[in-house]
């Protein structure tokens, strides 16, 4: 099993050989969930992923090439709420093996060539700290310039509340990567996965030329309670899932990870052409 999968491990239970599915509580070997993966076998709940794992999953082997491997972010507020910031960075650092909350590099994705994001819930949360903003603009722009179609997996509580503003800077900063994207007439596919919130979806995760997202995925801005709280609504069940948004237009399809390479792949050849004339295919 691939040391990446630390997320979806850690919701496995005391035996490390075995998968708990948190939705149907059955137990299954971990090899058996991880081959199919991590969809519970039984029930079909897509158990969180690292960044890691989603790039071993969706990039052709041995194509990934990470950019900016070396740029994590600084605690310039020096900000203390009953830890250190510094104290829980260096934690997740160590627990996903990633400098911030998300990966990113060029990749193959069934022979196309892609620029490609993966965020990773498990470091804080998948929050939007500077330097993860920085990141993922960053690979726009090489995208950008090298004539890439640019795919992104978000999996984000939104706004790194420990860096206060700079974090919400970093919404403006992304959009902006990706108007220039957009200026040189390449697609921008997002999916969204369990679970994208706050800043993250009120950005650049709402801006792809297509959007899709993984079944059952929690997706909006904020919390039920906060939603019902400020405005007196009723606010209708299941209102924050994937397949409410779908059915709304907010969502172009709602696909399952075990087929979601096969579906990024058939887009690619129509946004980008087989021989990726992506300039051409959207002019
Ligand atoms: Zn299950």
């Amino acid at each position: 099993m691939s040391i990446s999968a630390t997320y979806a491990r850690s919701q496995a239970g005391p035996d490390a050989g075995a998968f708990t599915c948190t939705a149907c509580k059955a137990t299954y070997p971990l090899a058996q969930v991880a081959g199919n993966l991590y969809v519970c076998p039984g029930c079909s709940h897509h158990a969180r992923i690292g960044a890691h794992e989603r790039v071993r999953q969706l990039a052709d082997r041995g194509t990934f090439q990470e950019w900016d491997a070396a740029l994590a972010g600084t605690d310039r507020l020096e900000f203390f709420d009953t830890r250190a910031y510094v104290d829980r960075l260096d934690e997740a650092r160590v627990r996903q093996q990633l400098p911030d909350a998300i990966l990113t590099g060029q990749a193959a994705l069934q022979g196309h060539q892609v620029g490609l994001a993966a965020f990773d819930f498990g470091f804080m949360g998948g929050s939007l700290s500077t330097a993860v903003g920085e990141r993922l603009a960053r690979a726009i722009e090489h995208s950008a310039e090298a004539g890439l179609p640019f795919v992104c997996v978000t999996s984000s509580g939104g706004a790194r509340m420990q860096e206060g503003v700079f974090s919400l800077m970093q919404m403006a900063k992304s959009v902006a990567a990706l108007h220039r994207l957009a200026e040189a007439h390449l697609p921008f596919i997002s999916i969204l996965v369990d679970p994208t919130m706050g800043g993250s979806i009120a950005s650049f995760a709402a801006l792809g030329d297509v959007i899709l997202a993984e079944p059952k995925a929690m997706i909006g801005f904020t919390g039920a309670r906060v939603i019902t709280q400020a405005t007196y609504e009723q606010l209708p069940a299941g209102f924050q899932t994937s397949e409410f948004h779908h059915a709304r237009g907010l969502i172009d399809r709602v696909v399952d990870r075990r087929e979601l390479k096969e579906v990024l792949a058939q887009l690619l050849a129509v946004l980008a052409g087989p021989s990726g004339e992506h300039s051409q295919a959207l002019a």
